[in-house]
C-alpha cells in the first residue's frame, strides 16, 4: 500500500472530464465507452530530485564535473529552442524552459508549468528511477494545444501534418510531442515514454516500444524508500483483448515478440497484447529486470525472447502463454 501520494493517468472518452481533470489534485476512475479522449487525474506528488541538473548555487567554485558541464549545456540548447520556438509560435503562445524539456503552447506558463510539475516530471523521474540509465543529452519540446482547433492548426503551420491522431503524436526527428491536451495526458504520457527511451534503449523493437508506452496511458505514480515508481492500470484497451482471448483470436505470445509484423493487420490488438504483457511483467515484479537484460543483451537478443525467457526461468513459451491469457481474463476495467 503506497504510504504516499498518487497521481492517475487515465485514458477516457469525455472532453469535459479531459479538460475539467487538467486543473489537479483529485482522483478519479477511467469513464467508460470508446477510447475517444484521454486525460489526466492528479493528486500531489513529492518533487524528490530533478532528472538532469543540480542546483549549484551557493556552492564554492570548483571545476566542473563532466555531469554540470552536459547540464549547462543542456539548459542552454533548451534555451535556445524555447527562443526560436517562440518566434514561430507567436505571442499568443507561451513557453517555458524546464531541462530536459522545453514546454511551449496556447496555455499560460502557469499552465505550463503545471503539466510539467504535475505530469511530465513525475513521469520522467519515475521511469529515469525504474528503467534508464541514461539521462537526455538533447531538449525534449513538448508542444500542448488547449484545444482541437489550435493543435490542428500549429501542427500544420509549424510542421505541415495534417490529419494527424486528436490526442496527439511524436515527431522523434525533432524530439518533438505536438499534443491536443484537452483530451488529458495519456497520450502525453504515452510519447514521452517513447521520448525519453530513446536516449537509454534507442532500438528497441515495437512490440517493447508500444507495449511499454501505452502501459503509461493509464498510471499512477508513487514514490517510497526505493524512489519514484510509474504503474500501469487497467484501461480502454482491455476488453477487446479479453474479447480476442476468449474467441482464441488472440495471436502466441511467442509470436508477438519475435515476428516482425507489430504494424501488420492486426496492429490494435497488438497495443493490447503487448500493453498487457508489460503489465504482466510489472504485476510479477520483472519488468524493470526485463528491461535491463533486453537492452545489455540486444545485440544478441534483438527481439527480447531470452530476457522473456529469463524473466520466466520455470516456464515454457505455452506455459507462459496460459498464465499470462488466465489472468488477462481476470481484470477488470476500473
Ligand atoms: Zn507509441
Amino acid at each position: 500500500v503506497s504510504k504516499l501520494r498518487w497521481f492517475i493517468l487515465a485514458f477516457g472518452p469525455i472532453p469535459l472530464v479531459a479538460v475539467s481533470i487538467a486543473l489537479c489534485d483529485w482522483l478519479r476512475s477511467e469513464p467508460s465507452g470508446p477510447p475517444s479522449a484521454n486525460h489526466v487525474l492528479s493528486g500531489n506528488f513529492l518533487v524528490v530530485r530533478p532528472l538532469v541538473g543540480r542546483a549549484m548555487a551557493g556552492e564554492t567554485p570548483q571545476p566542473r564535473s563532466p555531469v554540470a558541464a552536459i547540464d549547462e549545456r543542456l539548459a542552454g540548447a533548451c534555451r535556445q529552442v524555447a527562443e526560436k520556438l517562440q518566434s514561430r509560435l507567436g505571442a499568443e503562445c507561451h513557453s517555458i524552459v524546464r531541462p530536459p524539456f522545453v514546454i511551449a503552447g496556447d496555455l499560460g506558463p502557469e499552465e505550463l508549468d503545471d503539466w510539467h510539475q504535475e505530469t511530465v516530471g513525475p513521469a520522467a523521474r519515475a521511469m529515469a528511477a525504474r528503467y534508464f540509465d541514461h539521462a537526455p543529452t538533447e531538449p525534449i519540446t513538448i508542444l500542448l494545444f488547449s484545444e482541437k482547433s489550435s493543435y490542428d492548426s500549429y501542427a500544420e503551420k509549424l510542421f505541415g501534418d495534417r490529419d494527424v491522431s486528436i490526442y496527439g503524436y511524436y515527431k522523434p526527428q525533432l524530439r518533438t510531442l505536438v499534443m491536443n491536451i484537452a483530451t488529458g495526458g495519456g497520450t502525453l504520457v504515452h510519447e514521452l515514454t517513447h521520448a525519453l527511451a530513446d536516449f537509454d534503449f534507442p532500438r528497441l523493437p515495437d512490440w517493447f516500444n508500444e507495449g511499454l508506452a501505452s502501459l503509461h496511458e493509464q498510471c499512477r505514480f508513487r514514490e517510497d524508500a526505493a524512489g519514484p515508481w510509474i504503474e500501469g492500470l487497467e484501461n480502454w484497451r482491455l476488453p477487446g483483448l479479453q474479447k480476442a482471448i476468449r474467441s482464441k483470436r488472440v495471436r502466441a505470445l511467442e509470436s508477438l515478440v519475435t515476428e516482425d509484423d507489430f504494424r501488420g493487420t492486426h496492429e490494435g490488438l497488438n497495443y493490447a497484447q503487448a500493453r498487457y504483457f508489460c503489465l504482466y511483467m510489472q504485476r510479477q515484479g520483472v519488468l524493470e529486470d526485463f528491461y535491463r537484460r533486453f537492452r545489455d543483451h540486444q545485440a544478441a537478443d534483438p527481439h527480447g525472447a531470452a530476457a522473456v525467457r529469463a524473466v520466466f526461468p520455470k516456464l515454457t513459451w505455452d506455459e507462459l502463454d496460459g498464465k499470462y491469457r488466465d489472468w488477462v481474463l481476470t481484470l477488470k476495467r476500473p
